[in-house]
């Protein structure tokens, strides 16, 4: 079994889950390990399309590669939502831990044949990329708004059904699976977020038979996470709030000192900042922390 998902596993019989982080520089790189490693977890650092082309796909691997060497520590490094086969194989040749082929706007026929091309070609390529999928569709930017994502799968009849998820599985060979069950992607401006449904949590991950992800996680309730944790959840992604702690710290230093010039003064409190995301997120998702 694959490293990365030996750890979900682990996390899953512990009652924990593993933090999936995004990051767009190697600032929220280091804002994310330090914390992760403080607290000796195994952490998952994540790119999406758009942040891996930032970054350099390549370079990507590099960076997290370099971690896990020289500190022998369980980091992993997962292409975020990404949407084409063409993609996918891209990360799976350059050598990511995992990949996610996000295939939840498609039918769930178009979906399935996806994510399944993409399954076998990891299987090909030597196994060493986990593919996860995603069914049901839960918005797509990380970013503030005031309503919800139009189509989003919140409501009790738009959510995830356990036999889908079954079938779902059965058909694709997907390792992970990261269902609609209430979260979306993106935070509300105003401080709300949707309820998750954590019976249908339990009842889903049972039918599927692999480890759930869950995404849309920044602007959930603590409470609501442990639940989720607690009925199944594997790992849980963060990006909003990691995105919106980073541009608020570099504001600030700006607004302390209005000449400073040199990145690696003016964005050390963006590194601490986003650390203290993630420090609040694993205790959460750790419980005993
Ligand atoms: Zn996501």
């Amino acid at each position: 079994m694959s490293e990365i998902l030996k750890h979900v596993k682990e996390a899953e019989e512990k009652g924990v889950a593993v933090g999936h982080f995004n990051i767009s520089n190697i600032e929220m790189m280091w804002g994310i390990f330090n914390v992760a490693r403080k607290y000796e977890v195994p952490v998952v650092i994540g790119v999406s399309e758009g942040e891996r082309d930032f970054i350099g796909v390549e370079q990507c691997v590099a960076l997290i590669r370099s971690l896990r060497e020289k500190y022998d520590y369980p980091v992993f490094l997962n292409a975020d939502h990404t949407y084409s086969f063409e993609r996918v194989k891209e990360v799976i040749d350059a050598g990511f831990d995992s990949a996610i082929i996000d295939g939840a706007q498609l039918s769930f026929e178009e979906n399935v044949e996806v994510t399944r091309k993409c399954v076998e070609y990891a299987r090909e390529a030597g196994g060493h990329t986990v593919i996860e999928a995603e069914i049901g569709y839960i918005g797509k930017s990380s970013q503030l708004f005031d309503e919800l994502p139009e189509g989003a799968a919140v409501t009790e009849e738009m959510i995830t059904t356990p036999e889908e998820a079954r079938k779902f599985v059965e058909e694709t060979g997907v390792d992970m699976l990261a269902p609609a069950v209430g979260t979306v992607h993106g935070m509300m401006r105003k401080g709300f977020n949707p309820k998750l449904h954590i019976d249908a949590i339990r009842r889903i991950r049972e039918a599927a038979g692999v480890p759930l992800v869950l995404h849309g996680g920044s602007g959930s309730s603590d409470g609501d996470v442990r639940d989720a944790v607690e009925a199944g959840i594997g790992m849980i992604h963060v990006s909003t709030e990691i995105r919106v702690a980073f541009r608020k710290a570099i504001e600030k230093a700006f607004e302390e000192d209005g000449e400073v010039v040199a990145p690696y003064k003016y964005m050390k409190g963006a590194v601490e900042e986003v650390g203290r995301v993630v420090e609040e997120k694993l205790k959460v998702f750790n419980n005993t922390l």
